[in-house]
């Protein structure tokens, strides 16, 4: 049942990006409206085509995130609503230019897919790179302008529990059942974060004197297939 409202709730929220086609005085839609409004699509703008000029723009959803990460979790949810903080910050116009853009991002499967996607950085093109180092989710940079900014979730906004299971679960050690409550536990955390303004879950911090130092670094663990065979809880 859970599932079906966190379904319903990202349905709501990827499916209504326009709050003024909201009728007035609807409670359901109201509530709605609410969650839309703290998960709008986030705005990019690309080149147009192979050799184009930059002036093409799309809407990027949370919806959308999923289908090229693989599944919809919370870190992918932090990734999104993260992003969307320190993007703001970077480019008060409202439109991301991803062709303008770098990011430094930790390690997590969730984070780095967000990373990319989000900001169009890459690893081969000297725009992306993975570092546990940083003080923060991720970093993010402007080309233009230098001004770079690092975001990081505020404490006591995730559950310990979640953190607690999770290492368990990489090492192999959470049961088939204990797996599913792990789920539920992310399930929860991820509606509350959608279910409230990101600026309260997450802060954006300039930083003044940030160094690009890429590395190629290919042997963190990609957590969220470790699991991929364990039998279903009956
Ligand atoms: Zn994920």
């Amino acid at each position: 049942m859970k599932k079906l409202i966190f379904i319903t709730l990202v349905f709501f929220a990827c499916s209504q990006n326009d709050p003024k086609i909201t009728p007035p005085g609807n409670a359901e839609n109201s509530e709605a409206k609410n969650i839309t409004e703290h998960i709008n699509a986030i705005k990019v703008v690309d080149t147009d085509f192979s050799k184009g000029r930059l002036g093409l723009e799309h809407e990027i959803t949370l919806e959308d995130l999923e289908k090229f990460h693989g599944h919809l979790c919370d870190g992918l949810v932090v990734g999104y609503q993260a992003l969307g903080e320190a993007l703001k910050v970077l480019y008060p116009g409202g439109i991301i230019d991803r062709t303008n853009t770098r990011i430094v991002s930790k390690a997590s499967p969730c984070l780095t897919d967000a990373a990319v996607y989000m900001c169009g950085g890459r690893y081969q093109f000297n725009t992306f790179y993975v570092s546990n180092n940083i003080g923060g989710l991720f970093v993010v940079q402007r080309l233009d302008n230098g001004k770079a900014v690092s975001v990081n979730m505020n404490k006591g906004v995730k559950p310990a529990e979640i953190n607690r299971l999770g290492k368990l679960a990489v090492k192999g050690e959470l049961g088939s059942c204990e797996l599913d409550e792990l789920k539920k536990l992310e399930i929860g955390f991820s509606e509350n974060l959608l279910k409230t303004k990101p600026s309260e879950n997450f802060t954006v911090r300039e930083i003044k004197d940030f160094k690009w130092e890429p590395v190629l670094k290919n042997d963190f663990k990609k957590t969220d297939i470790l699991n991929k065979n364990k039998p279903r809880c009956n």
